[in-house]
């Protein structure tokens, strides 16, 4: 079966489960009316179904090439990029002043999650120009705006992030590419990033590389980094891509899937590049880069996990396998355990991202900080628990295939191989948890309370309606409460041990939450089959977890390297 856009999911999800009419109701985004959410959702979704999702296993049968230092796109992929570019749906939340659509980043994640979808690999590179228009919004001159904003959003021109080198991954800290000042304003910029997505490509006219340097003299660690930009073609007088830069792809990685992505690794030779916000406020900016980029990445989770549950589904309809020779999988009770599985997942982790994509518009139209803090804490659910769970249904998207799971021409396992990356890379899902549990706590657990708070005051609500579910997702945040009380009293080192765990029972409460929402809206229909299926069955996983962040990690230290040999 092709794959179909989700419109009406992620339509009744806004509606009736994610509050998304606060946001429409904001002076900022009033503009974005029902009918028009409605028509951009219908349209980005006819045009995931009818270009992009043609082109997902173009991504895996013909990889990314690099032929004499230039990077050759999969085929097809140019008239994928060109839709995508002509769409307008490289970046519909950028600020009209240059040519974006301004509307809310709900509905971006939205589009987003249908894109990926439809082509994870060919989504990559909007998805990045996405995060560095929003980093320049913010932190670049006037007139490095006016030069690259209205390309990047008209998709002419593509942004990567260059933050990796070989001995700096999660510790970005310790990155040693190097800016040197030219003079004239601009800096030399010499050094090795490696794993760079779409660091080239044949799409584009130009590349604009953001890179993570150090200029002479720098404090060591994170507080001496400075970003910069550094295109492929230096833009001439009129704005055009002029002379090249002395920059380079030296190799693509081989990688275990996402192959229509091309990862490079770059080397800037004395690269002429221009700084962007402070000297030292690269981590600064670049957050902002990556704070958009990690709720893009979770929505990247969903959407290949929507894409492998409409793969097995369809599979799972037709292939004959039983006493009767007319029954097909979908009879038997564990492979309909396994779809209801992937769907009721899929639900919980596609409303975590809208509703952290809706707490950052009204952060940004209302301006109050119970709003931004609600955004930071979610923003590390949404990316751990939203690709975790674009790994874990892909994953049974091929156990539904049985043998056909394991065989490539099914495409079961594609959707698998290309979606692992996304629970490491923008972050490992680790490092996420280790946010949420460190600096998402540092408030004394304000934000977690307050969105427990309202989980119980809702479960309270539909108590007369619906008593048996929710007062599961009622005791279920009333036990997670209890925890992060518990939690909050720990030290630091301590918590970390446990914050997998964490993130994931927080998610796994906040999924009984919508599912509630969504049965409550539609109790005699899917939604509400759904939701007692997730609340009485995946729901309860909450309480194991929060017995292995209770055990703390005395005896998970205990266990030295030489136990782990032994
Ligand atoms: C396909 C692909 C595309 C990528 N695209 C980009 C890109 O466009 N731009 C870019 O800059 N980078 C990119 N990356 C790099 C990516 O962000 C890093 O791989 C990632 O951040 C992890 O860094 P690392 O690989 O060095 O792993 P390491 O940091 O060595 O981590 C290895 C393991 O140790 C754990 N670990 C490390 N430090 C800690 C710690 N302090 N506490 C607890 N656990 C820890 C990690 O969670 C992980 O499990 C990409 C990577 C891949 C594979």
């Amino acid at each position: 079966m092709p794959y179909r856009a989700p419109v009406s999911e992620l339509s009744f999800l806004l509606d009736k489960v994610i509050g998304f009419k606060a946001v429409q109701e904001t002076e900022r985004f009033a503009e974005a009316s029902p009918d028009m959410v409605s028509a951009v959702l219908t349209e980005a979704g006819r045009m995931c179904d009818e270009v992009m999702a043609p082109l997902q296993r173009n991504g895996d049968l013909y990889p990314a090439v690099l032929e004499n230092g230039v990077v050759r796109s999969s085929k097809g992929f140019d008239a994928g990029y060109r839709a995508i570019a002509e769409g307008g749906w490289v970046a519909i939340t950028a600020d009209p002043a240059h040519g974006g659509m301004g509307l809310p980043l709900t509905v971006a994640t939205a589009v987003n999650e249908m894109m990926s979808g439809a082509c994870l690999s060919l989504q990559l590179n909007p998805l990045l120009t996405q995060g560095q228009i929003e980093a320049l919004e913010h932190h670049a001159s006037d007139e490095m705006k006016a030069l690259y904003l209205p390309k990047l959003i008209s998709g002419e021109w593509s942004g990567t992030m260059n933050l990796t080198e070989p001995q700096a991954g999660s510790d970005v800290g310790a990155l040693s590419t190097k800016a040197e000042p030219n003079g004239d304003g601009t800096y030399a910029i010499s050094g090795q990033k490696i794993y760079i997505s779409w660091g080239d490509s044949d799409l584009v006219e130009n590349v604009c590389h953001l890179v993570l340097a150090r200029l002479p003299d720098a404090a060591p660690g994170t507080k001496g980094i400075s970003l910069f930009m550094v295109p492929k073609y230096l833009p001439d007088e009129d704005g055009n891509p002029g002379v090249a830069n002395t920059l380079k792809v030296v190799s693509l990685e081989h990688k275990m899937g996402l192959h229509g992505s091309p990862t490079c690794v770059m080397s800037y030779e004395g690269a002429t590049g221009w700084i962007v916000g402070e000297p030292g406020g690269g981590m600064k900016a670049m957050f902002t880069m990556m704070n958009n980029a990690r709720l893009g990445v979770g929505g990247q989770g969903v959407g290949a996990a929507e894409g492998a549950y409409q793969h097995a589904l369809a599979f799972a309809n037709e292939r004959k396998q039983g006493k009767n020779d007319h029954d097909t999988i979908i009879g038997h009770a564990d492979v309909r355990r396994m779809l209801a599985t992937m769907k009721a997942e899929i639900l919980a982790a596609r409303a975590i991202a809208l509703d952290c994509a809706v707490s950052i518009d009204m952060g940004r139209a209302t301006g109050a900080p119970e709003w931004t803090a609600r955004a930071a804490f979610l923003t590390p659910i949404a990316k751990a628990f939203g690709t975790d769970i674009g790994c874990e249904v892909s994953e049974m998207g091929v156990q539904v295939h049985g043998g056909m799971g394991y065989v490539e021409e099914s495409g079961a396992a594609q959707f698998y191989r290309d979606v692992r990356v996304t629970a490491i890379y923008e972050g490992t899902n680790g490092i996420q948890a280790m946010d949420m549990v460190g600096r998402k706590l540092m408030d004394g657990g304000e934000a977690a309370t307050r969105l427990l708070d309202e989980i119980e005051a809702e479960a309270e609500a539909a108590k007369g309606t619906m008593p048996e579910l929710a007062a599961a997702v009622w005791e279920a945040a009333e036990t997670l409460r209890e925890t992060t009380e518990w939690l909050v009293g720990r030290a630091m080192p301590e918590r970390f041990g446990t914050a997998v765990p964490y993130l994931r029972a927080f998610a796994r409460v906040l999924g009984g939450h919508y599912h509630l929402r969504a049965a409550m809206a539609d109790p005699d229909g899917s939604h509400g089959k759904l939701a007692r299926f997730y609340i009485t069955r995946l729901l309860p996983e909450h309480m194991g977890l929060l017995a292995h962040v209770r055990a703390a990690d005395g005896d998970l230290m205990a266990i030295s390297p030489d136990d782990l040999a032994a």
